[in-house]
């Protein structure tokens, strides 16, 4: 089973990508901010983030930034999350890193194609 991390500062976005991604046969860690993510990527990579942009302690960016010279043996996909607002944030996302990105609010549809383009399910 593939593991998807989802690092969000909202308990109610990552309930329900947790839902959605379980739906997807997924199992589901959650992290509150790019640094408890890079922690947990440290430790255990997963195969998949989906990850916030506007996070405190560690933004989105952030985390990128850091996860590009931490030590791993394996790269996880990395799908980011932006609103409207911050459709400015999606070149700058990819340029750091990202593979794919969501609008939010994100449904189980897009997720999924998502996750197909990316390679994980
Ligand atoms: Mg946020």
């Amino acid at each position: 089973m593939k593991n998807c991390l989802v690092v969000d500062d909202s308990k109610v976005i990552r309930k329900v990508a947790r839902h959605i991604l379980e739906s997807l046969d997924l199992s589901v860690s959650e992290a509150v901010d790019g640094q408890d993510a890079l922690t947990q990527c440290e430790a255990a990579a997963p195969d998949v983030v989906l990850l916030d942009w506007n996070m405190p302690i560690m933004s989105g960016m952030e985390f990128l930034q850091a996860l590009s010279s931490a030590k791993m043996t394996a790269r996880p996909k990395i799908i980011f999350c932006t609103t409207e607002n911050g459709i400015s944030h999606i070149k700058a996302a990819v340029d750091a890193g990202a593979d794919e990105y969501v609008m939010k609010p994100f449904d189980r549809e897009t997720l999924e194609s998502k996750l197909s383009i990316v390679g994980i399910i």
